[in-house]
């Protein structure tokens, strides 16, 4: 748990710094897209395609900025009571059409709605990150299963969260999978294994922050060759628990 505790922290001061960067970049930036922009409209020819080369490097600049911002932003969003389902559901055309044709995509939502007191986008936000990765770590085509239901924590020093009932999000891929030395890294800032124009090594950073934020826990299965499996706990929001045979909660729930 200190280990824990000091990783945080630790992704804390990097987060901030890298935000101060990323802004300050990013008004350079703009300055750099502006003045491009007021040139363009002054030359041709082989000075106009060397121009639109250095707008597509500061385009390129620019998103990558933004990822920084996004990542660095301690905002967790408004707050509401959310059907980790609905987001399931509610995602899984756009994630269907983003990771091609070659990949197929599950989605096994358990029956009934599973509400977490979370931010829309940020739920989002996760579960395009995680499967985004699947994607990358299936170049030959593969399979993306997406579960969510509920799990007992049990009290116990390897406990990762107080005991009780948790909604669970589960993203297992059958792509390379990862060695112990990735493991141990994937979730630091910056750290990355793919090529510099691919990966920012934000991705699950940004989930280890949305997660830590919403009160949750990540956790990753991966060995080489044998596909990985992400399983990120929240707290429900119908807590404390009703014993399992208790009725569902009802349709009121969604208006706090
Ligand atoms: P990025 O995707 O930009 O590299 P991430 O923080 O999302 O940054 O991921 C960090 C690293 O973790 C990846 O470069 C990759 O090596 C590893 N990784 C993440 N997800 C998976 C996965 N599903 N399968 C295999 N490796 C993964």
């Amino acid at each position: 748990a200190m280990e824990q505790s000091v990783r945080a922290a630790q992704m804390e001061s990097l987060g901030q710094l890298a935000g101060g960067v990323a802004h300050d970049f990013n008004n350079l930036l703009a300055i750099i897209l502006n003045y491009t922009d007021f040139i363009a409209d002054e030359v041709t020819g082989e000075a106009a395609r060397d121009l639109s080369r250095i707008r597509d490097a500061a385009d390129r600049a620019r998103s990558l900025t933004g990822q920084l911002l996004l990542f660095a932003k301690r905002d967790p969003g408004r707050v509401e009571v959310v059907d980790l389902n609905d987001v399931v559901t509610g995602s899984t055309d756009l994630l269907g059409r983003t990771i091609g044709a070659n990949i197929h995509l599950v989605a096994r939502p358990r029956a009934g709605a599973i509400p977490v007191a979370a931010n829309r986008g940020r739920l989002e936000q996760i579960m395009l990150n995680l499967v985004i990765n699947a994607r990358d770590a299936m170049p030959d085509g593969g399979v993306v299963v997406i579960e969510t239901d509920f799990t007992e924590v049990t009290d116990g020093p390897e406990a990762p969260l107080p005991p009780g009932r948790y909604a669970r999000l589960t993203v297992s891929d059958t792509g390379t999978g990862m060695s112990a030395e990735v493991r141990d890294r994937l979730f630091e800032p910056f750290f990355t294994t793919k090529p510099a124009d691919r990966g920012t090594g934000l991705g699950l950073s940004t989930v280890y922050g949305i997660v830590g934020d919403a009160g949750g826990h990540i956790g990753v299965e991966s060995e080489p060759g044998a596909g990985t499996t992400f399983r990120i706990l929240l707290p429900p929001a119908d807590s404390p628990a009703p014993p399992a045979s208790a009725a569902p909660p009802g349709p009121s729930y969604g208006r706090g």
